[in-house]
Protein backbone atom coordinates (compact mmCIF):
# COMPACT_ATOMS: atom_id res chain seq x y z
CA UNK A 1 0.00 0.00 0.00
CA UNK A 2 2.52 2.81 -0.90
CA UNK A 3 0.18 5.47 -1.57
CA UNK A 4 -2.77 5.43 0.38
CA UNK A 5 -5.61 7.51 -0.14
CA UNK A 6 -8.54 9.05 1.69
CA UNK A 7 -11.66 8.57 0.20
CA UNK A 8 -14.02 10.06 3.26
CA UNK A 9 -15.46 13.30 2.17
CA UNK A 10 -14.06 12.92 -1.32
CA UNK A 11 -15.77 14.65 -3.96
CA UNK A 12 -16.17 11.56 -6.56
CA UNK A 13 -17.71 11.09 -9.93
CA UNK A 14 -17.68 7.43 -11.48
CA UNK A 15 -18.23 7.70 -15.53
CA UNK A 16 -19.33 4.57 -17.10
CA UNK A 17 -22.21 2.09 -15.11
CA UNK A 18 -21.12 -1.48 -16.10
CA UNK A 19 -19.56 -3.94 -13.72
CA UNK A 20 -16.59 -1.79 -12.90
CA UNK A 21 -18.13 1.55 -12.47
CA UNK A 22 -20.94 0.11 -10.61
CA UNK A 23 -17.94 -2.41 -8.25
CA UNK A 24 -16.40 1.53 -7.50
CA UNK A 25 -18.84 3.53 -6.73
CA UNK A 26 -19.68 0.95 -4.09
CA UNK A 27 -16.16 1.07 -2.90
CA UNK A 28 -16.05 4.48 -2.39
CA UNK A 29 -19.30 5.01 -1.07
CA UNK A 30 -18.80 2.23 1.39
CA UNK A 31 -15.40 4.18 2.63
CA UNK A 32 -17.60 7.67 3.31
CA UNK A 33 -16.87 9.03 -0.26
CA UNK A 34 -19.45 11.00 -1.56
CA UNK A 35 -20.02 9.81 -5.16
CA UNK A 36 -21.87 10.73 -7.99
CA UNK A 37 -22.43 7.88 -10.92
CA UNK A 38 -23.14 8.48 -14.61
CA UNK A 39 -23.89 6.90 -17.49
CA UNK A 40 -25.17 8.76 -20.85
CA UNK A 41 -27.83 5.37 -20.79
CA UNK A 42 -31.08 5.87 -19.19
CA UNK A 43 -32.33 4.16 -15.72
CA UNK A 44 -34.10 1.63 -18.29
CA UNK A 45 -31.26 0.70 -20.71
CA UNK A 46 -28.85 -0.39 -17.53
CA UNK A 47 -31.50 -2.46 -15.66
CA UNK A 48 -31.29 -3.33 -12.19
CA UNK A 49 -27.60 -3.58 -11.50
CA UNK A 50 -27.79 0.24 -10.28
CA UNK A 51 -29.81 -0.39 -7.23
CA UNK A 52 -27.19 -1.12 -4.59
CA UNK A 53 -25.92 2.22 -5.82
CA UNK A 54 -29.08 4.13 -4.68
CA UNK A 55 -29.30 1.98 -1.68
CA UNK A 56 -25.74 2.95 -0.97
CA UNK A 57 -26.36 6.20 -1.22
CA UNK A 58 -24.27 7.25 -4.22
CA UNK A 59 -25.82 9.65 -6.56
CA UNK A 60 -27.49 8.92 -10.00
CA UNK A 61 -26.81 11.27 -13.25
CA UNK A 62 -28.50 8.35 -15.90
CA UNK A 63 -29.83 9.21 -19.55
CA UNK A 64 -26.80 12.07 -19.79
CA UNK A 65 -23.66 13.73 -18.52
CA UNK A 66 -23.76 17.21 -16.57
CA UNK A 67 -20.48 18.94 -17.58
CA UNK A 68 -20.69 20.63 -14.02
CA UNK A 69 -20.39 17.52 -12.34
CA UNK A 70 -16.96 17.07 -13.92
CA UNK A 71 -15.76 20.10 -13.41
CA UNK A 72 -16.99 20.18 -9.14
CA UNK A 73 -14.77 16.78 -8.26
CA UNK A 74 -12.13 15.84 -6.52
CA UNK A 75 -11.75 12.61 -8.26
CA UNK A 76 -12.81 11.71 -10.96
CA UNK A 77 -12.64 7.62 -12.53
CA UNK A 78 -14.01 6.95 -15.66
CA UNK A 79 -14.76 3.40 -17.06
CA UNK A 80 -12.61 1.52 -19.20
CA UNK A 81 -14.73 2.15 -21.84
CA UNK A 82 -14.74 5.93 -21.83
CA UNK A 83 -11.75 7.40 -23.97
CA UNK A 84 -9.31 9.11 -21.64
CA UNK A 85 -9.50 12.19 -24.30
CA UNK A 86 -13.16 12.04 -23.86
CA UNK A 87 -14.09 16.34 -23.78
CA UNK A 88 -15.47 16.19 -20.57
CA UNK A 89 -12.14 14.64 -18.81
CA UNK A 90 -10.41 16.97 -20.91
CA UNK A 91 -12.14 19.90 -19.04
CA UNK A 92 -12.42 18.62 -15.95
CA UNK A 93 -8.40 18.03 -16.43
CA UNK A 94 -7.37 22.07 -17.37
CA UNK A 95 -9.32 22.73 -13.88
CA UNK A 96 -7.24 20.25 -11.65
CA UNK A 97 -9.43 17.45 -11.33
CA UNK A 98 -7.52 14.23 -10.80
CA UNK A 99 -8.72 11.60 -13.17
CA UNK A 100 -7.52 7.72 -12.52
CA UNK A 101 -8.55 4.92 -13.76
CA UNK A 102 -10.23 2.38 -11.20
CA UNK A 103 -7.23 -0.04 -11.29
CA UNK A 104 -5.08 2.93 -9.50
CA UNK A 105 -7.62 3.50 -7.00
CA UNK A 106 -7.84 -0.46 -6.23
CA UNK A 107 -3.33 -0.13 -5.86
CA UNK A 108 -3.46 2.34 -2.98
CA UNK A 109 -5.84 -0.22 -0.76
CA UNK A 110 -4.33 -3.04 -2.46
CA UNK A 111 -1.86 -5.64 0.83
CA UNK A 112 0.47 -8.08 -0.64
CA UNK A 113 1.78 -8.57 -3.62
CA UNK A 114 0.52 -7.77 -7.07
CA UNK A 115 1.34 -8.96 -10.83
CA UNK A 116 -0.31 -7.17 -13.67
CA UNK A 117 0.15 -8.92 -17.35
CA UNK A 118 -0.29 -6.79 -20.41
CA UNK A 119 -0.15 -7.25 -24.09
CA UNK A 120 -2.40 -7.05 -26.80
CA UNK A 121 -3.45 -10.63 -27.03
CA UNK A 122 -3.10 -13.02 -24.42
CA UNK A 123 -3.70 -11.46 -21.43
CA UNK A 124 -6.78 -13.54 -19.60
CA UNK A 125 -4.75 -16.89 -20.67
CA UNK A 126 -1.54 -16.10 -19.16
CA UNK A 127 -3.38 -14.43 -16.15
CA UNK A 128 -5.10 -17.37 -15.74
CA UNK A 129 -2.50 -19.99 -16.30
CA UNK A 130 -0.30 -17.55 -13.44
CA UNK A 131 -2.75 -17.81 -11.00
CA UNK A 132 -3.93 -21.40 -11.46
CA UNK A 133 0.34 -22.22 -11.06
CA UNK A 134 0.17 -20.54 -8.14
CA UNK A 135 -2.72 -21.85 -6.57
CA UNK A 136 -1.41 -25.03 -7.07
CA UNK A 137 1.96 -24.29 -6.20
CA UNK A 138 -0.05 -23.41 -2.60
CA UNK A 139 0.15 -19.44 -2.91
CA UNK A 140 -2.88 -17.60 -1.27
CA UNK A 141 -3.60 -15.83 -5.19
CA UNK A 142 -6.84 -13.47 -6.00
CA UNK A 143 -7.41 -13.06 -9.83
CA UNK A 144 -8.55 -9.58 -10.87
CA UNK A 145 -8.97 -7.12 -13.44
CA UNK A 146 -10.54 -7.34 -16.89
CA UNK A 147 -10.68 -11.07 -16.34
CA UNK A 148 -14.11 -10.58 -14.49
CA UNK A 149 -14.39 -9.20 -11.33
CA UNK A 150 -12.95 -5.89 -11.51
CA UNK A 151 -9.75 -5.40 -9.11
CA UNK A 152 -11.72 -2.98 -6.74
CA UNK A 153 -14.00 -5.34 -5.71
CA UNK A 154 -10.96 -7.69 -4.66
CA UNK A 155 -9.12 -5.57 -2.63
CA UNK A 156 -10.74 -6.68 0.71
CA UNK A 157 -10.18 -9.87 -0.09
CA UNK A 158 -6.10 -9.10 -0.02
CA UNK A 159 -3.50 -9.29 2.69
CA UNK A 160 -0.16 -9.31 3.66
CA UNK A 161 0.64 -12.72 2.01
CA UNK A 162 -1.70 -12.39 -1.07
CA UNK A 163 -0.74 -12.60 -4.11
CA UNK A 164 -2.83 -10.73 -6.60
CA UNK A 165 -2.67 -11.38 -10.27
CA UNK A 166 -4.55 -9.13 -12.74
CA UNK A 167 -5.16 -8.18 -16.09
CA UNK A 168 -4.25 -4.71 -16.70
CA UNK A 169 -5.76 -3.16 -20.58
CA UNK A 170 -4.20 -0.45 -22.19
CA UNK A 171 -7.35 1.97 -21.04
CA UNK A 172 -6.46 1.21 -17.51
CA UNK A 173 -2.91 1.77 -17.77
CA UNK A 174 -3.54 4.93 -19.22
CA UNK A 175 -4.83 6.49 -16.45
CA UNK A 176 -2.49 5.41 -13.59
CA UNK A 177 -0.44 7.38 -11.54
CA UNK A 178 1.28 5.40 -8.71
CA UNK A 179 -0.30 1.90 -9.68
CA UNK A 180 3.52 -0.50 -9.52
CA UNK A 181 3.32 -4.10 -10.00
CA UNK A 182 6.07 -6.06 -7.99
CA UNK A 183 6.24 -8.29 -11.45
CA UNK A 184 4.86 -6.58 -14.16
CA UNK A 185 4.14 -8.63 -17.78
CA UNK A 186 4.20 -6.86 -21.09
CA UNK A 187 3.70 -9.82 -23.88
CA UNK A 188 3.26 -8.53 -26.94
CA UNK A 189 1.96 -5.53 -28.88
CA UNK A 190 -0.08 -5.38 -32.37
CA UNK A 191 -2.67 -3.02 -33.79
CA UNK A 192 -5.99 -2.86 -31.90
CA UNK A 193 -7.78 -0.31 -30.25
CA UNK A 194 -6.15 2.03 -32.51
CA UNK A 195 -10.16 4.00 -32.97
CA UNK A 196 -9.29 4.69 -29.25
CA UNK A 197 -5.60 5.21 -28.79
CA UNK A 198 -5.08 6.76 -32.78
CA UNK A 199 -1.59 5.32 -33.31
CA UNK A 200 0.33 1.61 -32.33
CA UNK A 201 3.06 4.25 -30.55
CA UNK A 202 0.14 5.63 -28.05
CA UNK A 203 -1.09 2.25 -27.84
CA UNK A 204 1.99 1.00 -26.90
CA UNK A 205 3.21 3.68 -24.38
CA UNK A 206 -0.18 3.26 -22.79
CA UNK A 207 0.62 0.16 -21.97
CA UNK A 208 4.16 0.83 -21.31
CA UNK A 209 2.95 2.64 -18.53
CA UNK A 210 3.09 -0.72 -16.75
CA UNK A 211 6.27 -0.07 -15.70
CA UNK A 212 6.38 3.37 -14.55
CA UNK A 213 6.31 3.27 -10.95
CA UNK A 214 8.49 -0.25 -10.61
CA UNK A 215 12.00 0.48 -8.82
CA UNK A 216 14.68 -2.09 -8.62
CA UNK A 217 13.03 -4.18 -6.63
CA UNK A 218 10.57 -5.23 -8.81
CA UNK A 219 10.80 -7.30 -12.15
CA UNK A 220 9.94 -7.09 -15.79
CA UNK A 221 8.90 -10.38 -17.94
CA UNK A 222 9.10 -8.90 -22.01
CA UNK A 223 8.36 -10.75 -25.43
CA UNK A 224 12.11 -11.06 -26.96
CA UNK A 225 10.70 -12.31 -29.99
CA UNK A 226 8.51 -9.08 -30.07
CA UNK A 227 10.09 -6.34 -32.10
CA UNK A 228 7.36 -3.82 -31.10
CA UNK A 229 7.57 -4.30 -27.22
CA UNK A 230 11.49 -5.23 -26.98
CA UNK A 231 12.12 -0.98 -27.30
CA UNK A 232 9.95 -0.45 -24.21
CA UNK A 233 12.01 -2.24 -22.10
CA UNK A 234 12.35 -0.66 -19.09
CA UNK A 235 15.55 0.67 -16.93
CA UNK A 236 14.44 0.58 -13.44
CA UNK A 237 12.70 -2.81 -12.46
CA UNK A 238 14.85 -6.28 -12.99
CA UNK A 239 14.25 -7.24 -16.80
CA UNK A 240 13.52 -11.16 -17.55
CA UNK A 241 12.73 -12.11 -21.06
CA UNK A 242 11.00 -14.85 -22.70
CA UNK A 243 11.57 -16.00 -26.16
CA UNK A 244 10.58 -18.78 -28.53
CA UNK A 245 13.53 -18.66 -30.69
CA UNK A 246 16.92 -17.54 -28.49
CA UNK A 247 18.74 -18.52 -25.47
CA UNK A 248 17.72 -15.55 -23.51
CA UNK A 249 20.49 -13.65 -20.56
CA UNK A 250 17.57 -13.93 -17.20
CA UNK A 251 14.21 -15.33 -18.16
CA UNK A 252 12.46 -17.98 -20.10
CA UNK A 253 13.02 -19.55 -23.27
CA UNK A 254 12.41 -22.52 -25.63
CA UNK A 255 15.81 -25.23 -26.13
CA UNK A 256 15.29 -28.21 -28.21
CA UNK A 257 11.96 -29.65 -26.61
CA UNK A 258 12.17 -27.94 -23.58
CA UNK A 259 10.88 -24.59 -21.45
CA UNK A 260 14.21 -23.42 -19.47
CA UNK A 261 14.63 -20.18 -16.54
CA UNK A 262 17.70 -19.20 -16.57
CA UNK A 263 18.88 -16.25 -13.56
CA UNK A 264 21.88 -15.55 -12.63
CA UNK A 265 23.48 -18.27 -15.03
CA UNK A 266 21.86 -20.60 -13.29
CA UNK A 267 19.47 -22.97 -16.06
CA UNK A 268 16.62 -25.31 -15.05
CA UNK A 269 14.57 -27.14 -17.06
CA UNK A 270 10.84 -26.87 -16.33
CA UNK A 271 8.87 -28.86 -19.01
CA UNK A 272 8.67 -30.43 -22.05
CA UNK A 273 6.37 -28.59 -24.94
CA UNK A 274 4.69 -31.43 -25.24
CA UNK A 275 3.36 -31.27 -21.65
CA UNK A 276 1.71 -27.75 -22.69
CA UNK A 277 -1.98 -28.60 -23.02
CA UNK A 278 -2.72 -25.42 -25.46
CA UNK A 279 -2.94 -25.79 -29.26
CA UNK A 280 -0.75 -22.97 -30.96
CA UNK A 281 3.02 -21.70 -30.22
CA UNK A 282 1.32 -18.42 -29.10
CA UNK A 283 0.38 -19.90 -25.97
CA UNK A 284 4.21 -21.08 -25.57
CA UNK A 285 4.57 -17.25 -25.30
CA UNK A 286 1.96 -17.73 -22.82
CA UNK A 287 3.51 -20.38 -20.83
CA UNK A 288 7.13 -19.41 -21.21
CA UNK A 289 5.51 -15.83 -19.84
CA UNK A 290 4.01 -17.71 -16.86
CA UNK A 291 7.03 -19.64 -16.02
CA UNK A 292 9.20 -16.45 -15.49
CA UNK A 293 6.35 -14.52 -13.56
CA UNK A 294 5.69 -18.30 -11.29
CA UNK A 295 9.56 -18.66 -10.54
CA UNK A 296 10.07 -15.04 -9.84
CA UNK A 297 7.54 -15.10 -6.89
CA UNK A 298 9.24 -18.62 -5.51
CA UNK A 299 7.45 -21.54 -7.35
CA UNK A 300 9.27 -24.34 -7.57
CA UNK A 301 9.98 -25.86 -11.59
CA UNK A 302 8.37 -28.79 -10.64
CA UNK A 303 5.34 -27.45 -9.05
CA UNK A 304 4.99 -24.73 -11.96
CA UNK A 305 5.50 -27.62 -14.42
CA UNK A 306 2.25 -29.75 -12.57
CA UNK A 307 0.32 -26.54 -13.08
CA UNK A 308 0.85 -26.05 -16.37
CA UNK A 309 -0.46 -29.39 -17.55
CA UNK A 310 -3.16 -29.37 -15.41
CA UNK A 311 -4.38 -25.95 -16.84
CA UNK A 312 -7.61 -26.38 -19.10
CA UNK A 313 -7.33 -23.19 -21.00
CA UNK A 314 -9.89 -20.50 -21.30
CA UNK A 315 -13.25 -20.74 -22.56
CA UNK A 316 -14.00 -19.01 -26.58
CA UNK A 317 -9.46 -19.15 -26.76
CA UNK A 318 -9.03 -21.84 -29.28
CA UNK A 319 -10.98 -24.37 -27.32
CA UNK A 320 -11.75 -27.25 -28.46
CA UNK A 321 -15.43 -28.15 -28.79
CA UNK A 322 -15.43 -31.54 -30.51
CA UNK A 323 -14.91 -33.97 -32.84
CA UNK A 324 -17.67 -35.00 -35.21
CA UNK A 325 -16.64 -37.38 -37.97
CA UNK A 326 -13.48 -37.11 -37.90
CA UNK A 327 -13.64 -33.36 -38.20
CA UNK A 328 -12.60 -30.83 -35.28
CA UNK A 329 -14.10 -28.33 -34.22
CA UNK A 330 -12.47 -24.92 -32.73
CA UNK A 331 -14.41 -22.07 -30.56
CA UNK A 332 -11.65 -19.12 -30.69
CA UNK A 333 -14.60 -16.32 -30.95
CA UNK A 334 -12.06 -14.09 -28.66
CA UNK A 335 -9.71 -13.63 -31.76
CA UNK A 336 -11.44 -10.19 -32.16
CA UNK A 337 -8.44 -8.55 -34.03
CA UNK A 338 -6.34 -9.74 -36.78
CA UNK A 339 -3.33 -10.82 -34.90
CA UNK A 340 -5.16 -13.53 -33.34
CA UNK A 341 -6.58 -15.11 -36.27
CA UNK A 342 -3.03 -15.39 -37.48
CA UNK A 343 -2.09 -16.75 -34.43
CA UNK A 344 -5.03 -19.14 -34.49
CA UNK A 345 -4.48 -19.83 -38.30
CA UNK A 346 -0.93 -21.03 -36.95
CA UNK A 347 -1.89 -23.31 -34.54
CA UNK A 348 -2.96 -26.21 -37.28
CA UNK A 349 -1.17 -27.60 -39.68
CA UNK A 350 -3.75 -26.95 -42.62
CA UNK A 351 -7.32 -27.87 -43.83
CA UNK A 352 -9.04 -25.30 -42.08
CA UNK A 353 -12.30 -23.90 -42.72
CA UNK A 354 -12.44 -20.76 -41.20
CA UNK A 355 -15.54 -18.71 -40.39
CA UNK A 356 -14.26 -14.72 -40.36
CA UNK A 357 -16.28 -11.39 -39.96
CA UNK A 358 -18.27 -9.33 -37.86
CA UNK A 359 -18.06 -5.87 -36.74
CA UNK A 360 -14.64 -4.05 -38.22
CA UNK A 361 -12.61 -2.35 -36.46
CA UNK A 362 -10.98 -0.73 -38.94
CA UNK A 363 -8.21 -3.59 -39.58
CA UNK A 364 -6.13 -4.80 -42.87
CA UNK A 365 -7.18 -7.80 -43.66
CA UNK A 366 -4.23 -8.28 -46.88
CA UNK A 367 -2.13 -9.95 -43.91
CA UNK A 368 -4.59 -12.97 -43.25
CA UNK A 369 -3.85 -13.51 -47.71
CA UNK A 370 -0.55 -15.87 -47.54
CA UNK A 371 -1.60 -17.74 -44.40
CA UNK A 372 -5.19 -18.47 -45.67
CA UNK A 373 -3.68 -19.91 -49.22
CA UNK A 374 -0.75 -22.09 -47.10
CA UNK A 375 -3.52 -23.42 -44.27
CA UNK A 376 -7.43 -22.75 -44.83
CA UNK A 377 -9.44 -24.58 -47.48
CA UNK A 378 -12.07 -22.46 -47.64
CA UNK A 379 -13.55 -18.51 -45.97
CA UNK A 380 -16.78 -18.44 -44.44
CA UNK A 381 -17.78 -14.95 -44.12
CA UNK A 382 -19.83 -13.17 -41.81
CA UNK A 383 -21.44 -10.41 -40.38
CA UNK A 384 -20.46 -6.78 -41.44
CA UNK A 385 -17.40 -7.00 -42.49
CA UNK A 386 -17.66 -9.50 -44.66
CA UNK A 387 -17.54 -7.25 -48.52
CA UNK A 388 -14.69 -5.80 -47.16
CA UNK A 389 -12.74 -8.87 -46.09
CA UNK A 390 -13.76 -10.62 -49.25
CA UNK A 391 -12.36 -7.68 -51.22
CA UNK A 392 -8.77 -7.80 -49.06
CA UNK A 393 -8.47 -12.06 -48.95
CA UNK A 394 -9.92 -12.44 -52.52
CA UNK A 395 -8.00 -14.68 -54.73
CA UNK A 396 -6.08 -16.22 -51.44
CA UNK A 397 -8.91 -19.19 -50.96
CA UNK A 398 -12.40 -20.19 -51.49
CA UNK A 399 -14.84 -17.95 -49.98
CA UNK A 400 -18.53 -18.35 -49.03
CA UNK A 401 -20.50 -15.53 -47.89
CA UNK A 402 -21.96 -17.11 -45.33
CA UNK A 403 -23.66 -14.11 -43.85
CA UNK A 404 -24.69 -16.05 -40.50
CA UNK A 405 -22.99 -18.02 -37.75
CA UNK A 406 -25.38 -20.39 -38.25
CA UNK A 407 -25.14 -21.23 -42.41
CA UNK A 408 -21.26 -20.87 -41.62
CA UNK A 409 -21.29 -23.48 -39.57
CA UNK A 410 -23.59 -25.61 -41.85
CA UNK A 411 -21.74 -24.82 -44.90
CA UNK A 412 -18.80 -26.13 -43.02
CA UNK A 413 -20.07 -29.47 -41.68
CA UNK A 414 -21.01 -30.26 -45.09
CA UNK A 415 -17.70 -29.23 -47.08
CA UNK A 416 -15.34 -30.66 -44.26
CA UNK A 417 -13.78 -33.86 -45.11
CA UNK A 418 -12.04 -36.21 -42.60
CA UNK A 419 -8.83 -34.87 -40.70
CA UNK A 420 -9.83 -30.97 -41.64
CA UNK A 421 -10.36 -28.03 -39.03
CA UNK A 422 -13.72 -25.89 -38.60
CA UNK A 423 -12.49 -22.92 -36.82
CA UNK A 424 -14.34 -19.42 -35.89
CA UNK A 425 -11.29 -17.17 -35.42
CA UNK A 426 -13.47 -14.17 -37.20
CA UNK A 427 -10.65 -11.29 -36.95
CA UNK A 428 -13.88 -8.97 -35.76
CA UNK A 429 -15.83 -7.67 -33.22
CA UNK A 430 -19.08 -9.30 -32.46
CA UNK A 431 -21.21 -6.50 -31.80
CA UNK A 432 -23.40 -6.61 -35.50
CA UNK A 433 -24.65 -9.74 -34.68
CA UNK A 434 -24.44 -10.94 -31.05
CA UNK A 435 -24.04 -9.13 -27.30
CA UNK A 436 -20.15 -9.80 -27.46
CA UNK A 437 -17.78 -12.59 -28.24
CA UNK A 438 -19.01 -14.64 -25.45
CA UNK A 439 -22.69 -14.83 -26.65
CA UNK A 440 -20.48 -15.60 -30.25
CA UNK A 441 -19.02 -18.19 -28.99
CA UNK A 442 -22.04 -19.68 -27.19
CA UNK A 443 -23.83 -19.74 -30.71
CA UNK A 444 -20.98 -21.69 -31.95
CA UNK A 445 -21.00 -24.51 -29.49
CA UNK A 446 -24.36 -25.16 -29.47
CA UNK A 447 -24.60 -25.02 -33.20
CA UNK A 448 -21.22 -27.70 -33.11
CA UNK A 449 -22.95 -29.45 -30.25
CA UNK A 450 -26.50 -29.80 -32.40
CA UNK A 451 -24.45 -31.44 -35.00
CA UNK A 452 -22.90 -33.47 -33.01
CA UNK A 453 -25.86 -35.16 -31.72
CA UNK A 454 -27.26 -35.01 -34.97
CA UNK A 455 -24.24 -37.18 -36.09
CA UNK A 456 -25.03 -39.67 -33.04
CA UNK A 457 -28.13 -40.41 -33.91
CA UNK A 458 -27.59 -40.83 -37.26
CA UNK A 459 -24.54 -42.70 -36.91
CA UNK A 460 -27.36 -45.16 -34.18
CA UNK A 461 -29.81 -45.56 -36.81
CA UNK A 462 -27.42 -46.49 -39.11
P1 LIG B 1 -6.60 -10.84 -24.16
O1 LIG B 1 -7.11 -10.94 -22.76
O2 LIG B 1 -5.32 -10.06 -24.27
O3 LIG B 1 -7.62 -10.45 -25.17
P2 LIG B 1 -6.85 -13.71 -24.50
O4 LIG B 1 -6.07 -14.68 -23.69
O5 LIG B 1 -8.27 -13.50 -24.14
O6 LIG B 1 -6.10 -12.33 -24.53
O7 LIG B 1 -6.77 -14.14 -26.03
C1 LIG B 1 -7.32 -13.30 -27.04
C2 LIG B 1 -7.13 -13.91 -28.40
O8 LIG B 1 -5.75 -13.91 -28.72
C3 LIG B 1 -7.58 -15.35 -28.54
O9 LIG B 1 -8.03 -15.51 -29.86
C4 LIG B 1 -6.32 -16.16 -28.29
O10 LIG B 1 -6.34 -17.42 -28.93
C5 LIG B 1 -5.25 -15.23 -28.89
N1 LIG B 1 -3.99 -15.28 -28.14
C6 LIG B 1 -3.77 -15.76 -26.90
N2 LIG B 1 -2.49 -15.57 -26.54
C7 LIG B 1 -1.87 -14.93 -27.56
C8 LIG B 1 -0.55 -14.45 -27.79
N3 LIG B 1 0.41 -14.59 -26.88
N4 LIG B 1 -0.30 -13.84 -28.98
C9 LIG B 1 -1.25 -13.68 -29.90
N5 LIG B 1 -2.52 -14.15 -29.76
C10 LIG B 1 -2.84 -14.75 -28.60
Amino acid sequence: MPNPFELRGKRLLVVGLARTGVATALFCAERGAKVTATDARSENEIGDTIAPLRAAGVSLELGDHRENSFLEQDLIVPSPGVPADAPLLQAARAKGVTIWSEVELADRFLRGRLIGITGSNGKTTTTSLIDHILKNAGFSTILAGNIGTPLIARVDQTNGDSITVAELSSFQLELIETLRPNISVFLNLTPDHLDRHHTLEAYGRAKARIFENQTEADSAVLNADDPATTPLAPTKPQVYWFSRKQRVAQGAFVRGNEIVFRRDGQEEAVLHLKDIPLAGGHNVENVLAAVAAARLVGAQAEAIARGIRSFAGVEHRLEFVAEIVGVRYYNDSKATNVDATLKALDAFPGRILIVLGGKDKGSDYTVLQKPLREKAILALLIGAAAEKIENQITGSVAIERAGTIERAVEIASLAARPGDVVLLAPACASFDQFQNYEHRGRVFKDLVHQLERQAASTSARG
